[in-house]
């Protein structure tokens, strides 16, 4: 059982991919059909394009550019947009996010989402469910130019909503993004036990992760 000691957090900060989206659906598309549609455009094998693909994908992991649309579209020769739309019905919130969200609003929490997903990203999540309602802030990394792992993301989102660290909460599924976040200074910190509903519970590291967030409300 978590303990989360609420009467010192007055800033809720919360990761969208894999924290309140199920990760399945940007793991699909990256992993699955991406390659397939890189394959078909490009009348390589489906081998041959995870070739190509592989190599790109490991020189840009955890960079802004990683989240940029545009830069895929450009890097792959491929409409990136348009194809996240042929598997848009896989876009889906983890159980019970949203009652969350609502819990902690309702309890005076300032409640903020931080990610690194690109603005059209985002556009297209915000469009299939729910989130926007529940947030002061909806912030993309891409705002500041500085991805979420990177300290100055930190130093540019203090000075757009100036919270103070301290007596904040952050929520994200992701670990260097969580030692980013507590370098920053950010003291109360969790992971998520399973962003991939089909992937399975995996290991946070020295993080605490939330499990189920009708448990985590019940703390509230
Ligand atoms: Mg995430």
């Amino acid at each position: 059982m978590l303990s989360i000691a609420w009467p010192d957090i007055d800033t809720v900060l919360l990761d969208m991919d894999g924290t309140l989206l199920d990760l399945h659906y940007d793991n699909h598309f990256w992993l699955e059909h991406l390659p397939q549609r890189y394959a078909d455009l490009h009348g390589v094998s489906r081998a041959m394009a995870e070739l190509e693909l592989q190599p790109l994908f490991e020189n840009n992991a955890g960079k802004l550019c990683w989240y940029c649309l545009d830069f895929w579209t450009r890097e792959l020769q491929l409409p990136v947009r348009e194809l996240k739309l042929e598997t848009a019905h896989l876009i889906a919130l983890k159980p019970d996010a949203d009652t969350f969200l609502a819990a902690i609003r309702n309890a005076g929490k300032r409640v903020i989402l931080i990610t690194n997903a690109h603005r059209d990203s985002l556009s297209l999540k915000l469009e299939r469910v729910e989130l926007a309602p529940y947030f002061e802030r909806l912030i993309s990394s891409h705002d500041y130019g500085f991805a979420k792992e990177s300290p100055q993301f930190w130093n540019a989102l203090k000075s757009d909503i100036d919270f103070d660290p301290a007596r904040s909460l952050f929520i994200d599924d992701t670990l260097p993004i969580l030692r980013s976040a507590r370098d920053f200074g950010v003291a109360h910190l969790l992971a998520v036990r399973e962003p991939d509903s089909r992937k399975g519970p995996r290991d946070t590291a020295e993080f605490e992760a939330v499990e189920d967030y009708r448990a985590l409300i019940e703390t509230l």
